[in-house]
């Protein structure tokens, strides 16, 4: 008989289906390969994007042309922009609220390669990539009419991806979004009732019943949650306690990077390449070290299409058991260097 789970955190209940005749890389879209056609993103073609807000390159070569390892430069078609002083206040009537779409939308461009998944990168330069999400989140705080920053990537167009070249985003928004919303809430909740993190609850409890777990390092776990809503939906969180991912030091960083490159390679040995989104939940702008929240990383492989229920309801259907996922994903360590 298919489960019906409730997410610890957020309360969001899923139903796992176990379909038992078929295997989780049937769920998945893989990647298409590359269409033709230059790259705005390799090196050389720097001036096929906007210019460069950061980058780390050695400091004898000037800005906006090759030398550098990651790159950071507005979005060409922002979802939201900067502009200049104006405030940020809501101007809507009544019912219907609006603000302006004050915000800014950044792409970090991971290679000067033309690299197609985190697995290529080496756990330094990934570790580079992880500082500069750190730094670019950090920057994106001074502005005060901005709540929060998103980092996420698309890999493959099934996730929304565009290009194939290694990249991911940084969206800032003057409110903080939803799904944060609901974690912040939740957790919020159970901190008043149990005077304790639920996500530090929650990470006990996997690391005692070792069912979920997919990768362990000293200080950080991943693990498929118990709710997943999609087949091999993986977490990554840090063992202790920590509320922002801008906290993160130099060392954690490096180690950050080694679970996950892991993790995605053995994501992409077990599904065959999936296309796959994967995002940081931090702590909102307004707020010094919390208690009740801890940063992590979703990574959500991406099933076909998602339909009417899902819509509807809100409420995801998952044929792939998280246990069943996560012993894939251990199982199959994925060929890196
Ligand atoms: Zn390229
Ligand atoms: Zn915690
Ligand atoms: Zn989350």
């Amino acid at each position: 008989m298919p489960d019906l789970r409730r997410d610890p955190i957020c309360g969001r209940w899923v139903i796992i289906a176990a379909d038992r005749a078929r295997r989780p890389q049937e769920y998945v879209a893989t990647r298409p390969t590359r269409r033709g056609g230059p790259c705005p993103f390799c090196a050389g073609n720097e001036d096929q994007t906007p210019d460069e807000v950061l980058a780390i390159r050695d400091a004898s070569i000037a800005a906006d042309g090759p030398g550098w390892r990651v790159r950071v430069v507005p979005n060409k078609f922002p979802a939201l922009t900067s502009d200049g002083a104006q405030p940020c206040r809501e101007t809507g009537k009544g019912l219907f609220q609006q603000m302006p779409g004050l915000g800014l939308h950044e792409v970090i461009v991971e290679s000067p390669d033309h690299l197609t998944s985190t697995s290529q990168l080496s756990q330094a330069h990934l570790a580079e990539v992880l500082n500069v999400y750190r730094q670019r989140l950090l920057a994106a705080r001074e502005d005060r009419r901005l709540a929060y920053a998103l980092v996420f990537k698309n890999v493959g167009s099934a996730a929304g991806a565009s290009l194939e070249h290694l990249h991911s985003q940084l969206l800032a928004t003057p409110l903080v979004p939803t799904a944060v919303l609901q974690e912040l809430h939740g957790a919020g909740e159970y901190y008043d009732r149990r005077g304790a993190c639920v996500f530090c609850a929650m990470i006990a409890e996997e690391l005692a019943a070792e069912q979920r777990i997919v990768v362990e390092s000293p200080d950080l776990v991943a693990l498929c949650p118990f709710a997943s809503r999609v087949p091999l939906e993986t977490w990554i969180l840090p063992r202790r306690h920590a509320s922002h991912y801008e906290d993160l030091s130099a060392a954690d960083l490096e180690q950050l990077s080694g679970v996950l490159r892991q993790t995605i390679a053995r994501l992409e040995t077990v599904a065959g390449r999936p296309a796959y989104n994967y995002l940081i939940h931090t702590s909102p702008f307004d707020t010094s070290r919390l208690d009740h929240y801890h940063w992590h990383i979703e990574i959500i492989p991406r099933m076909a299409k998602l339909a009417g229920f899902e819509w509807g309801g809100g409420c995801f259907i998952n044929p792939v058991p998280p246990e069943e996922a996560a012993g894939l994903l251990r199982q199959n360590p994925g060929g890196l260097d």
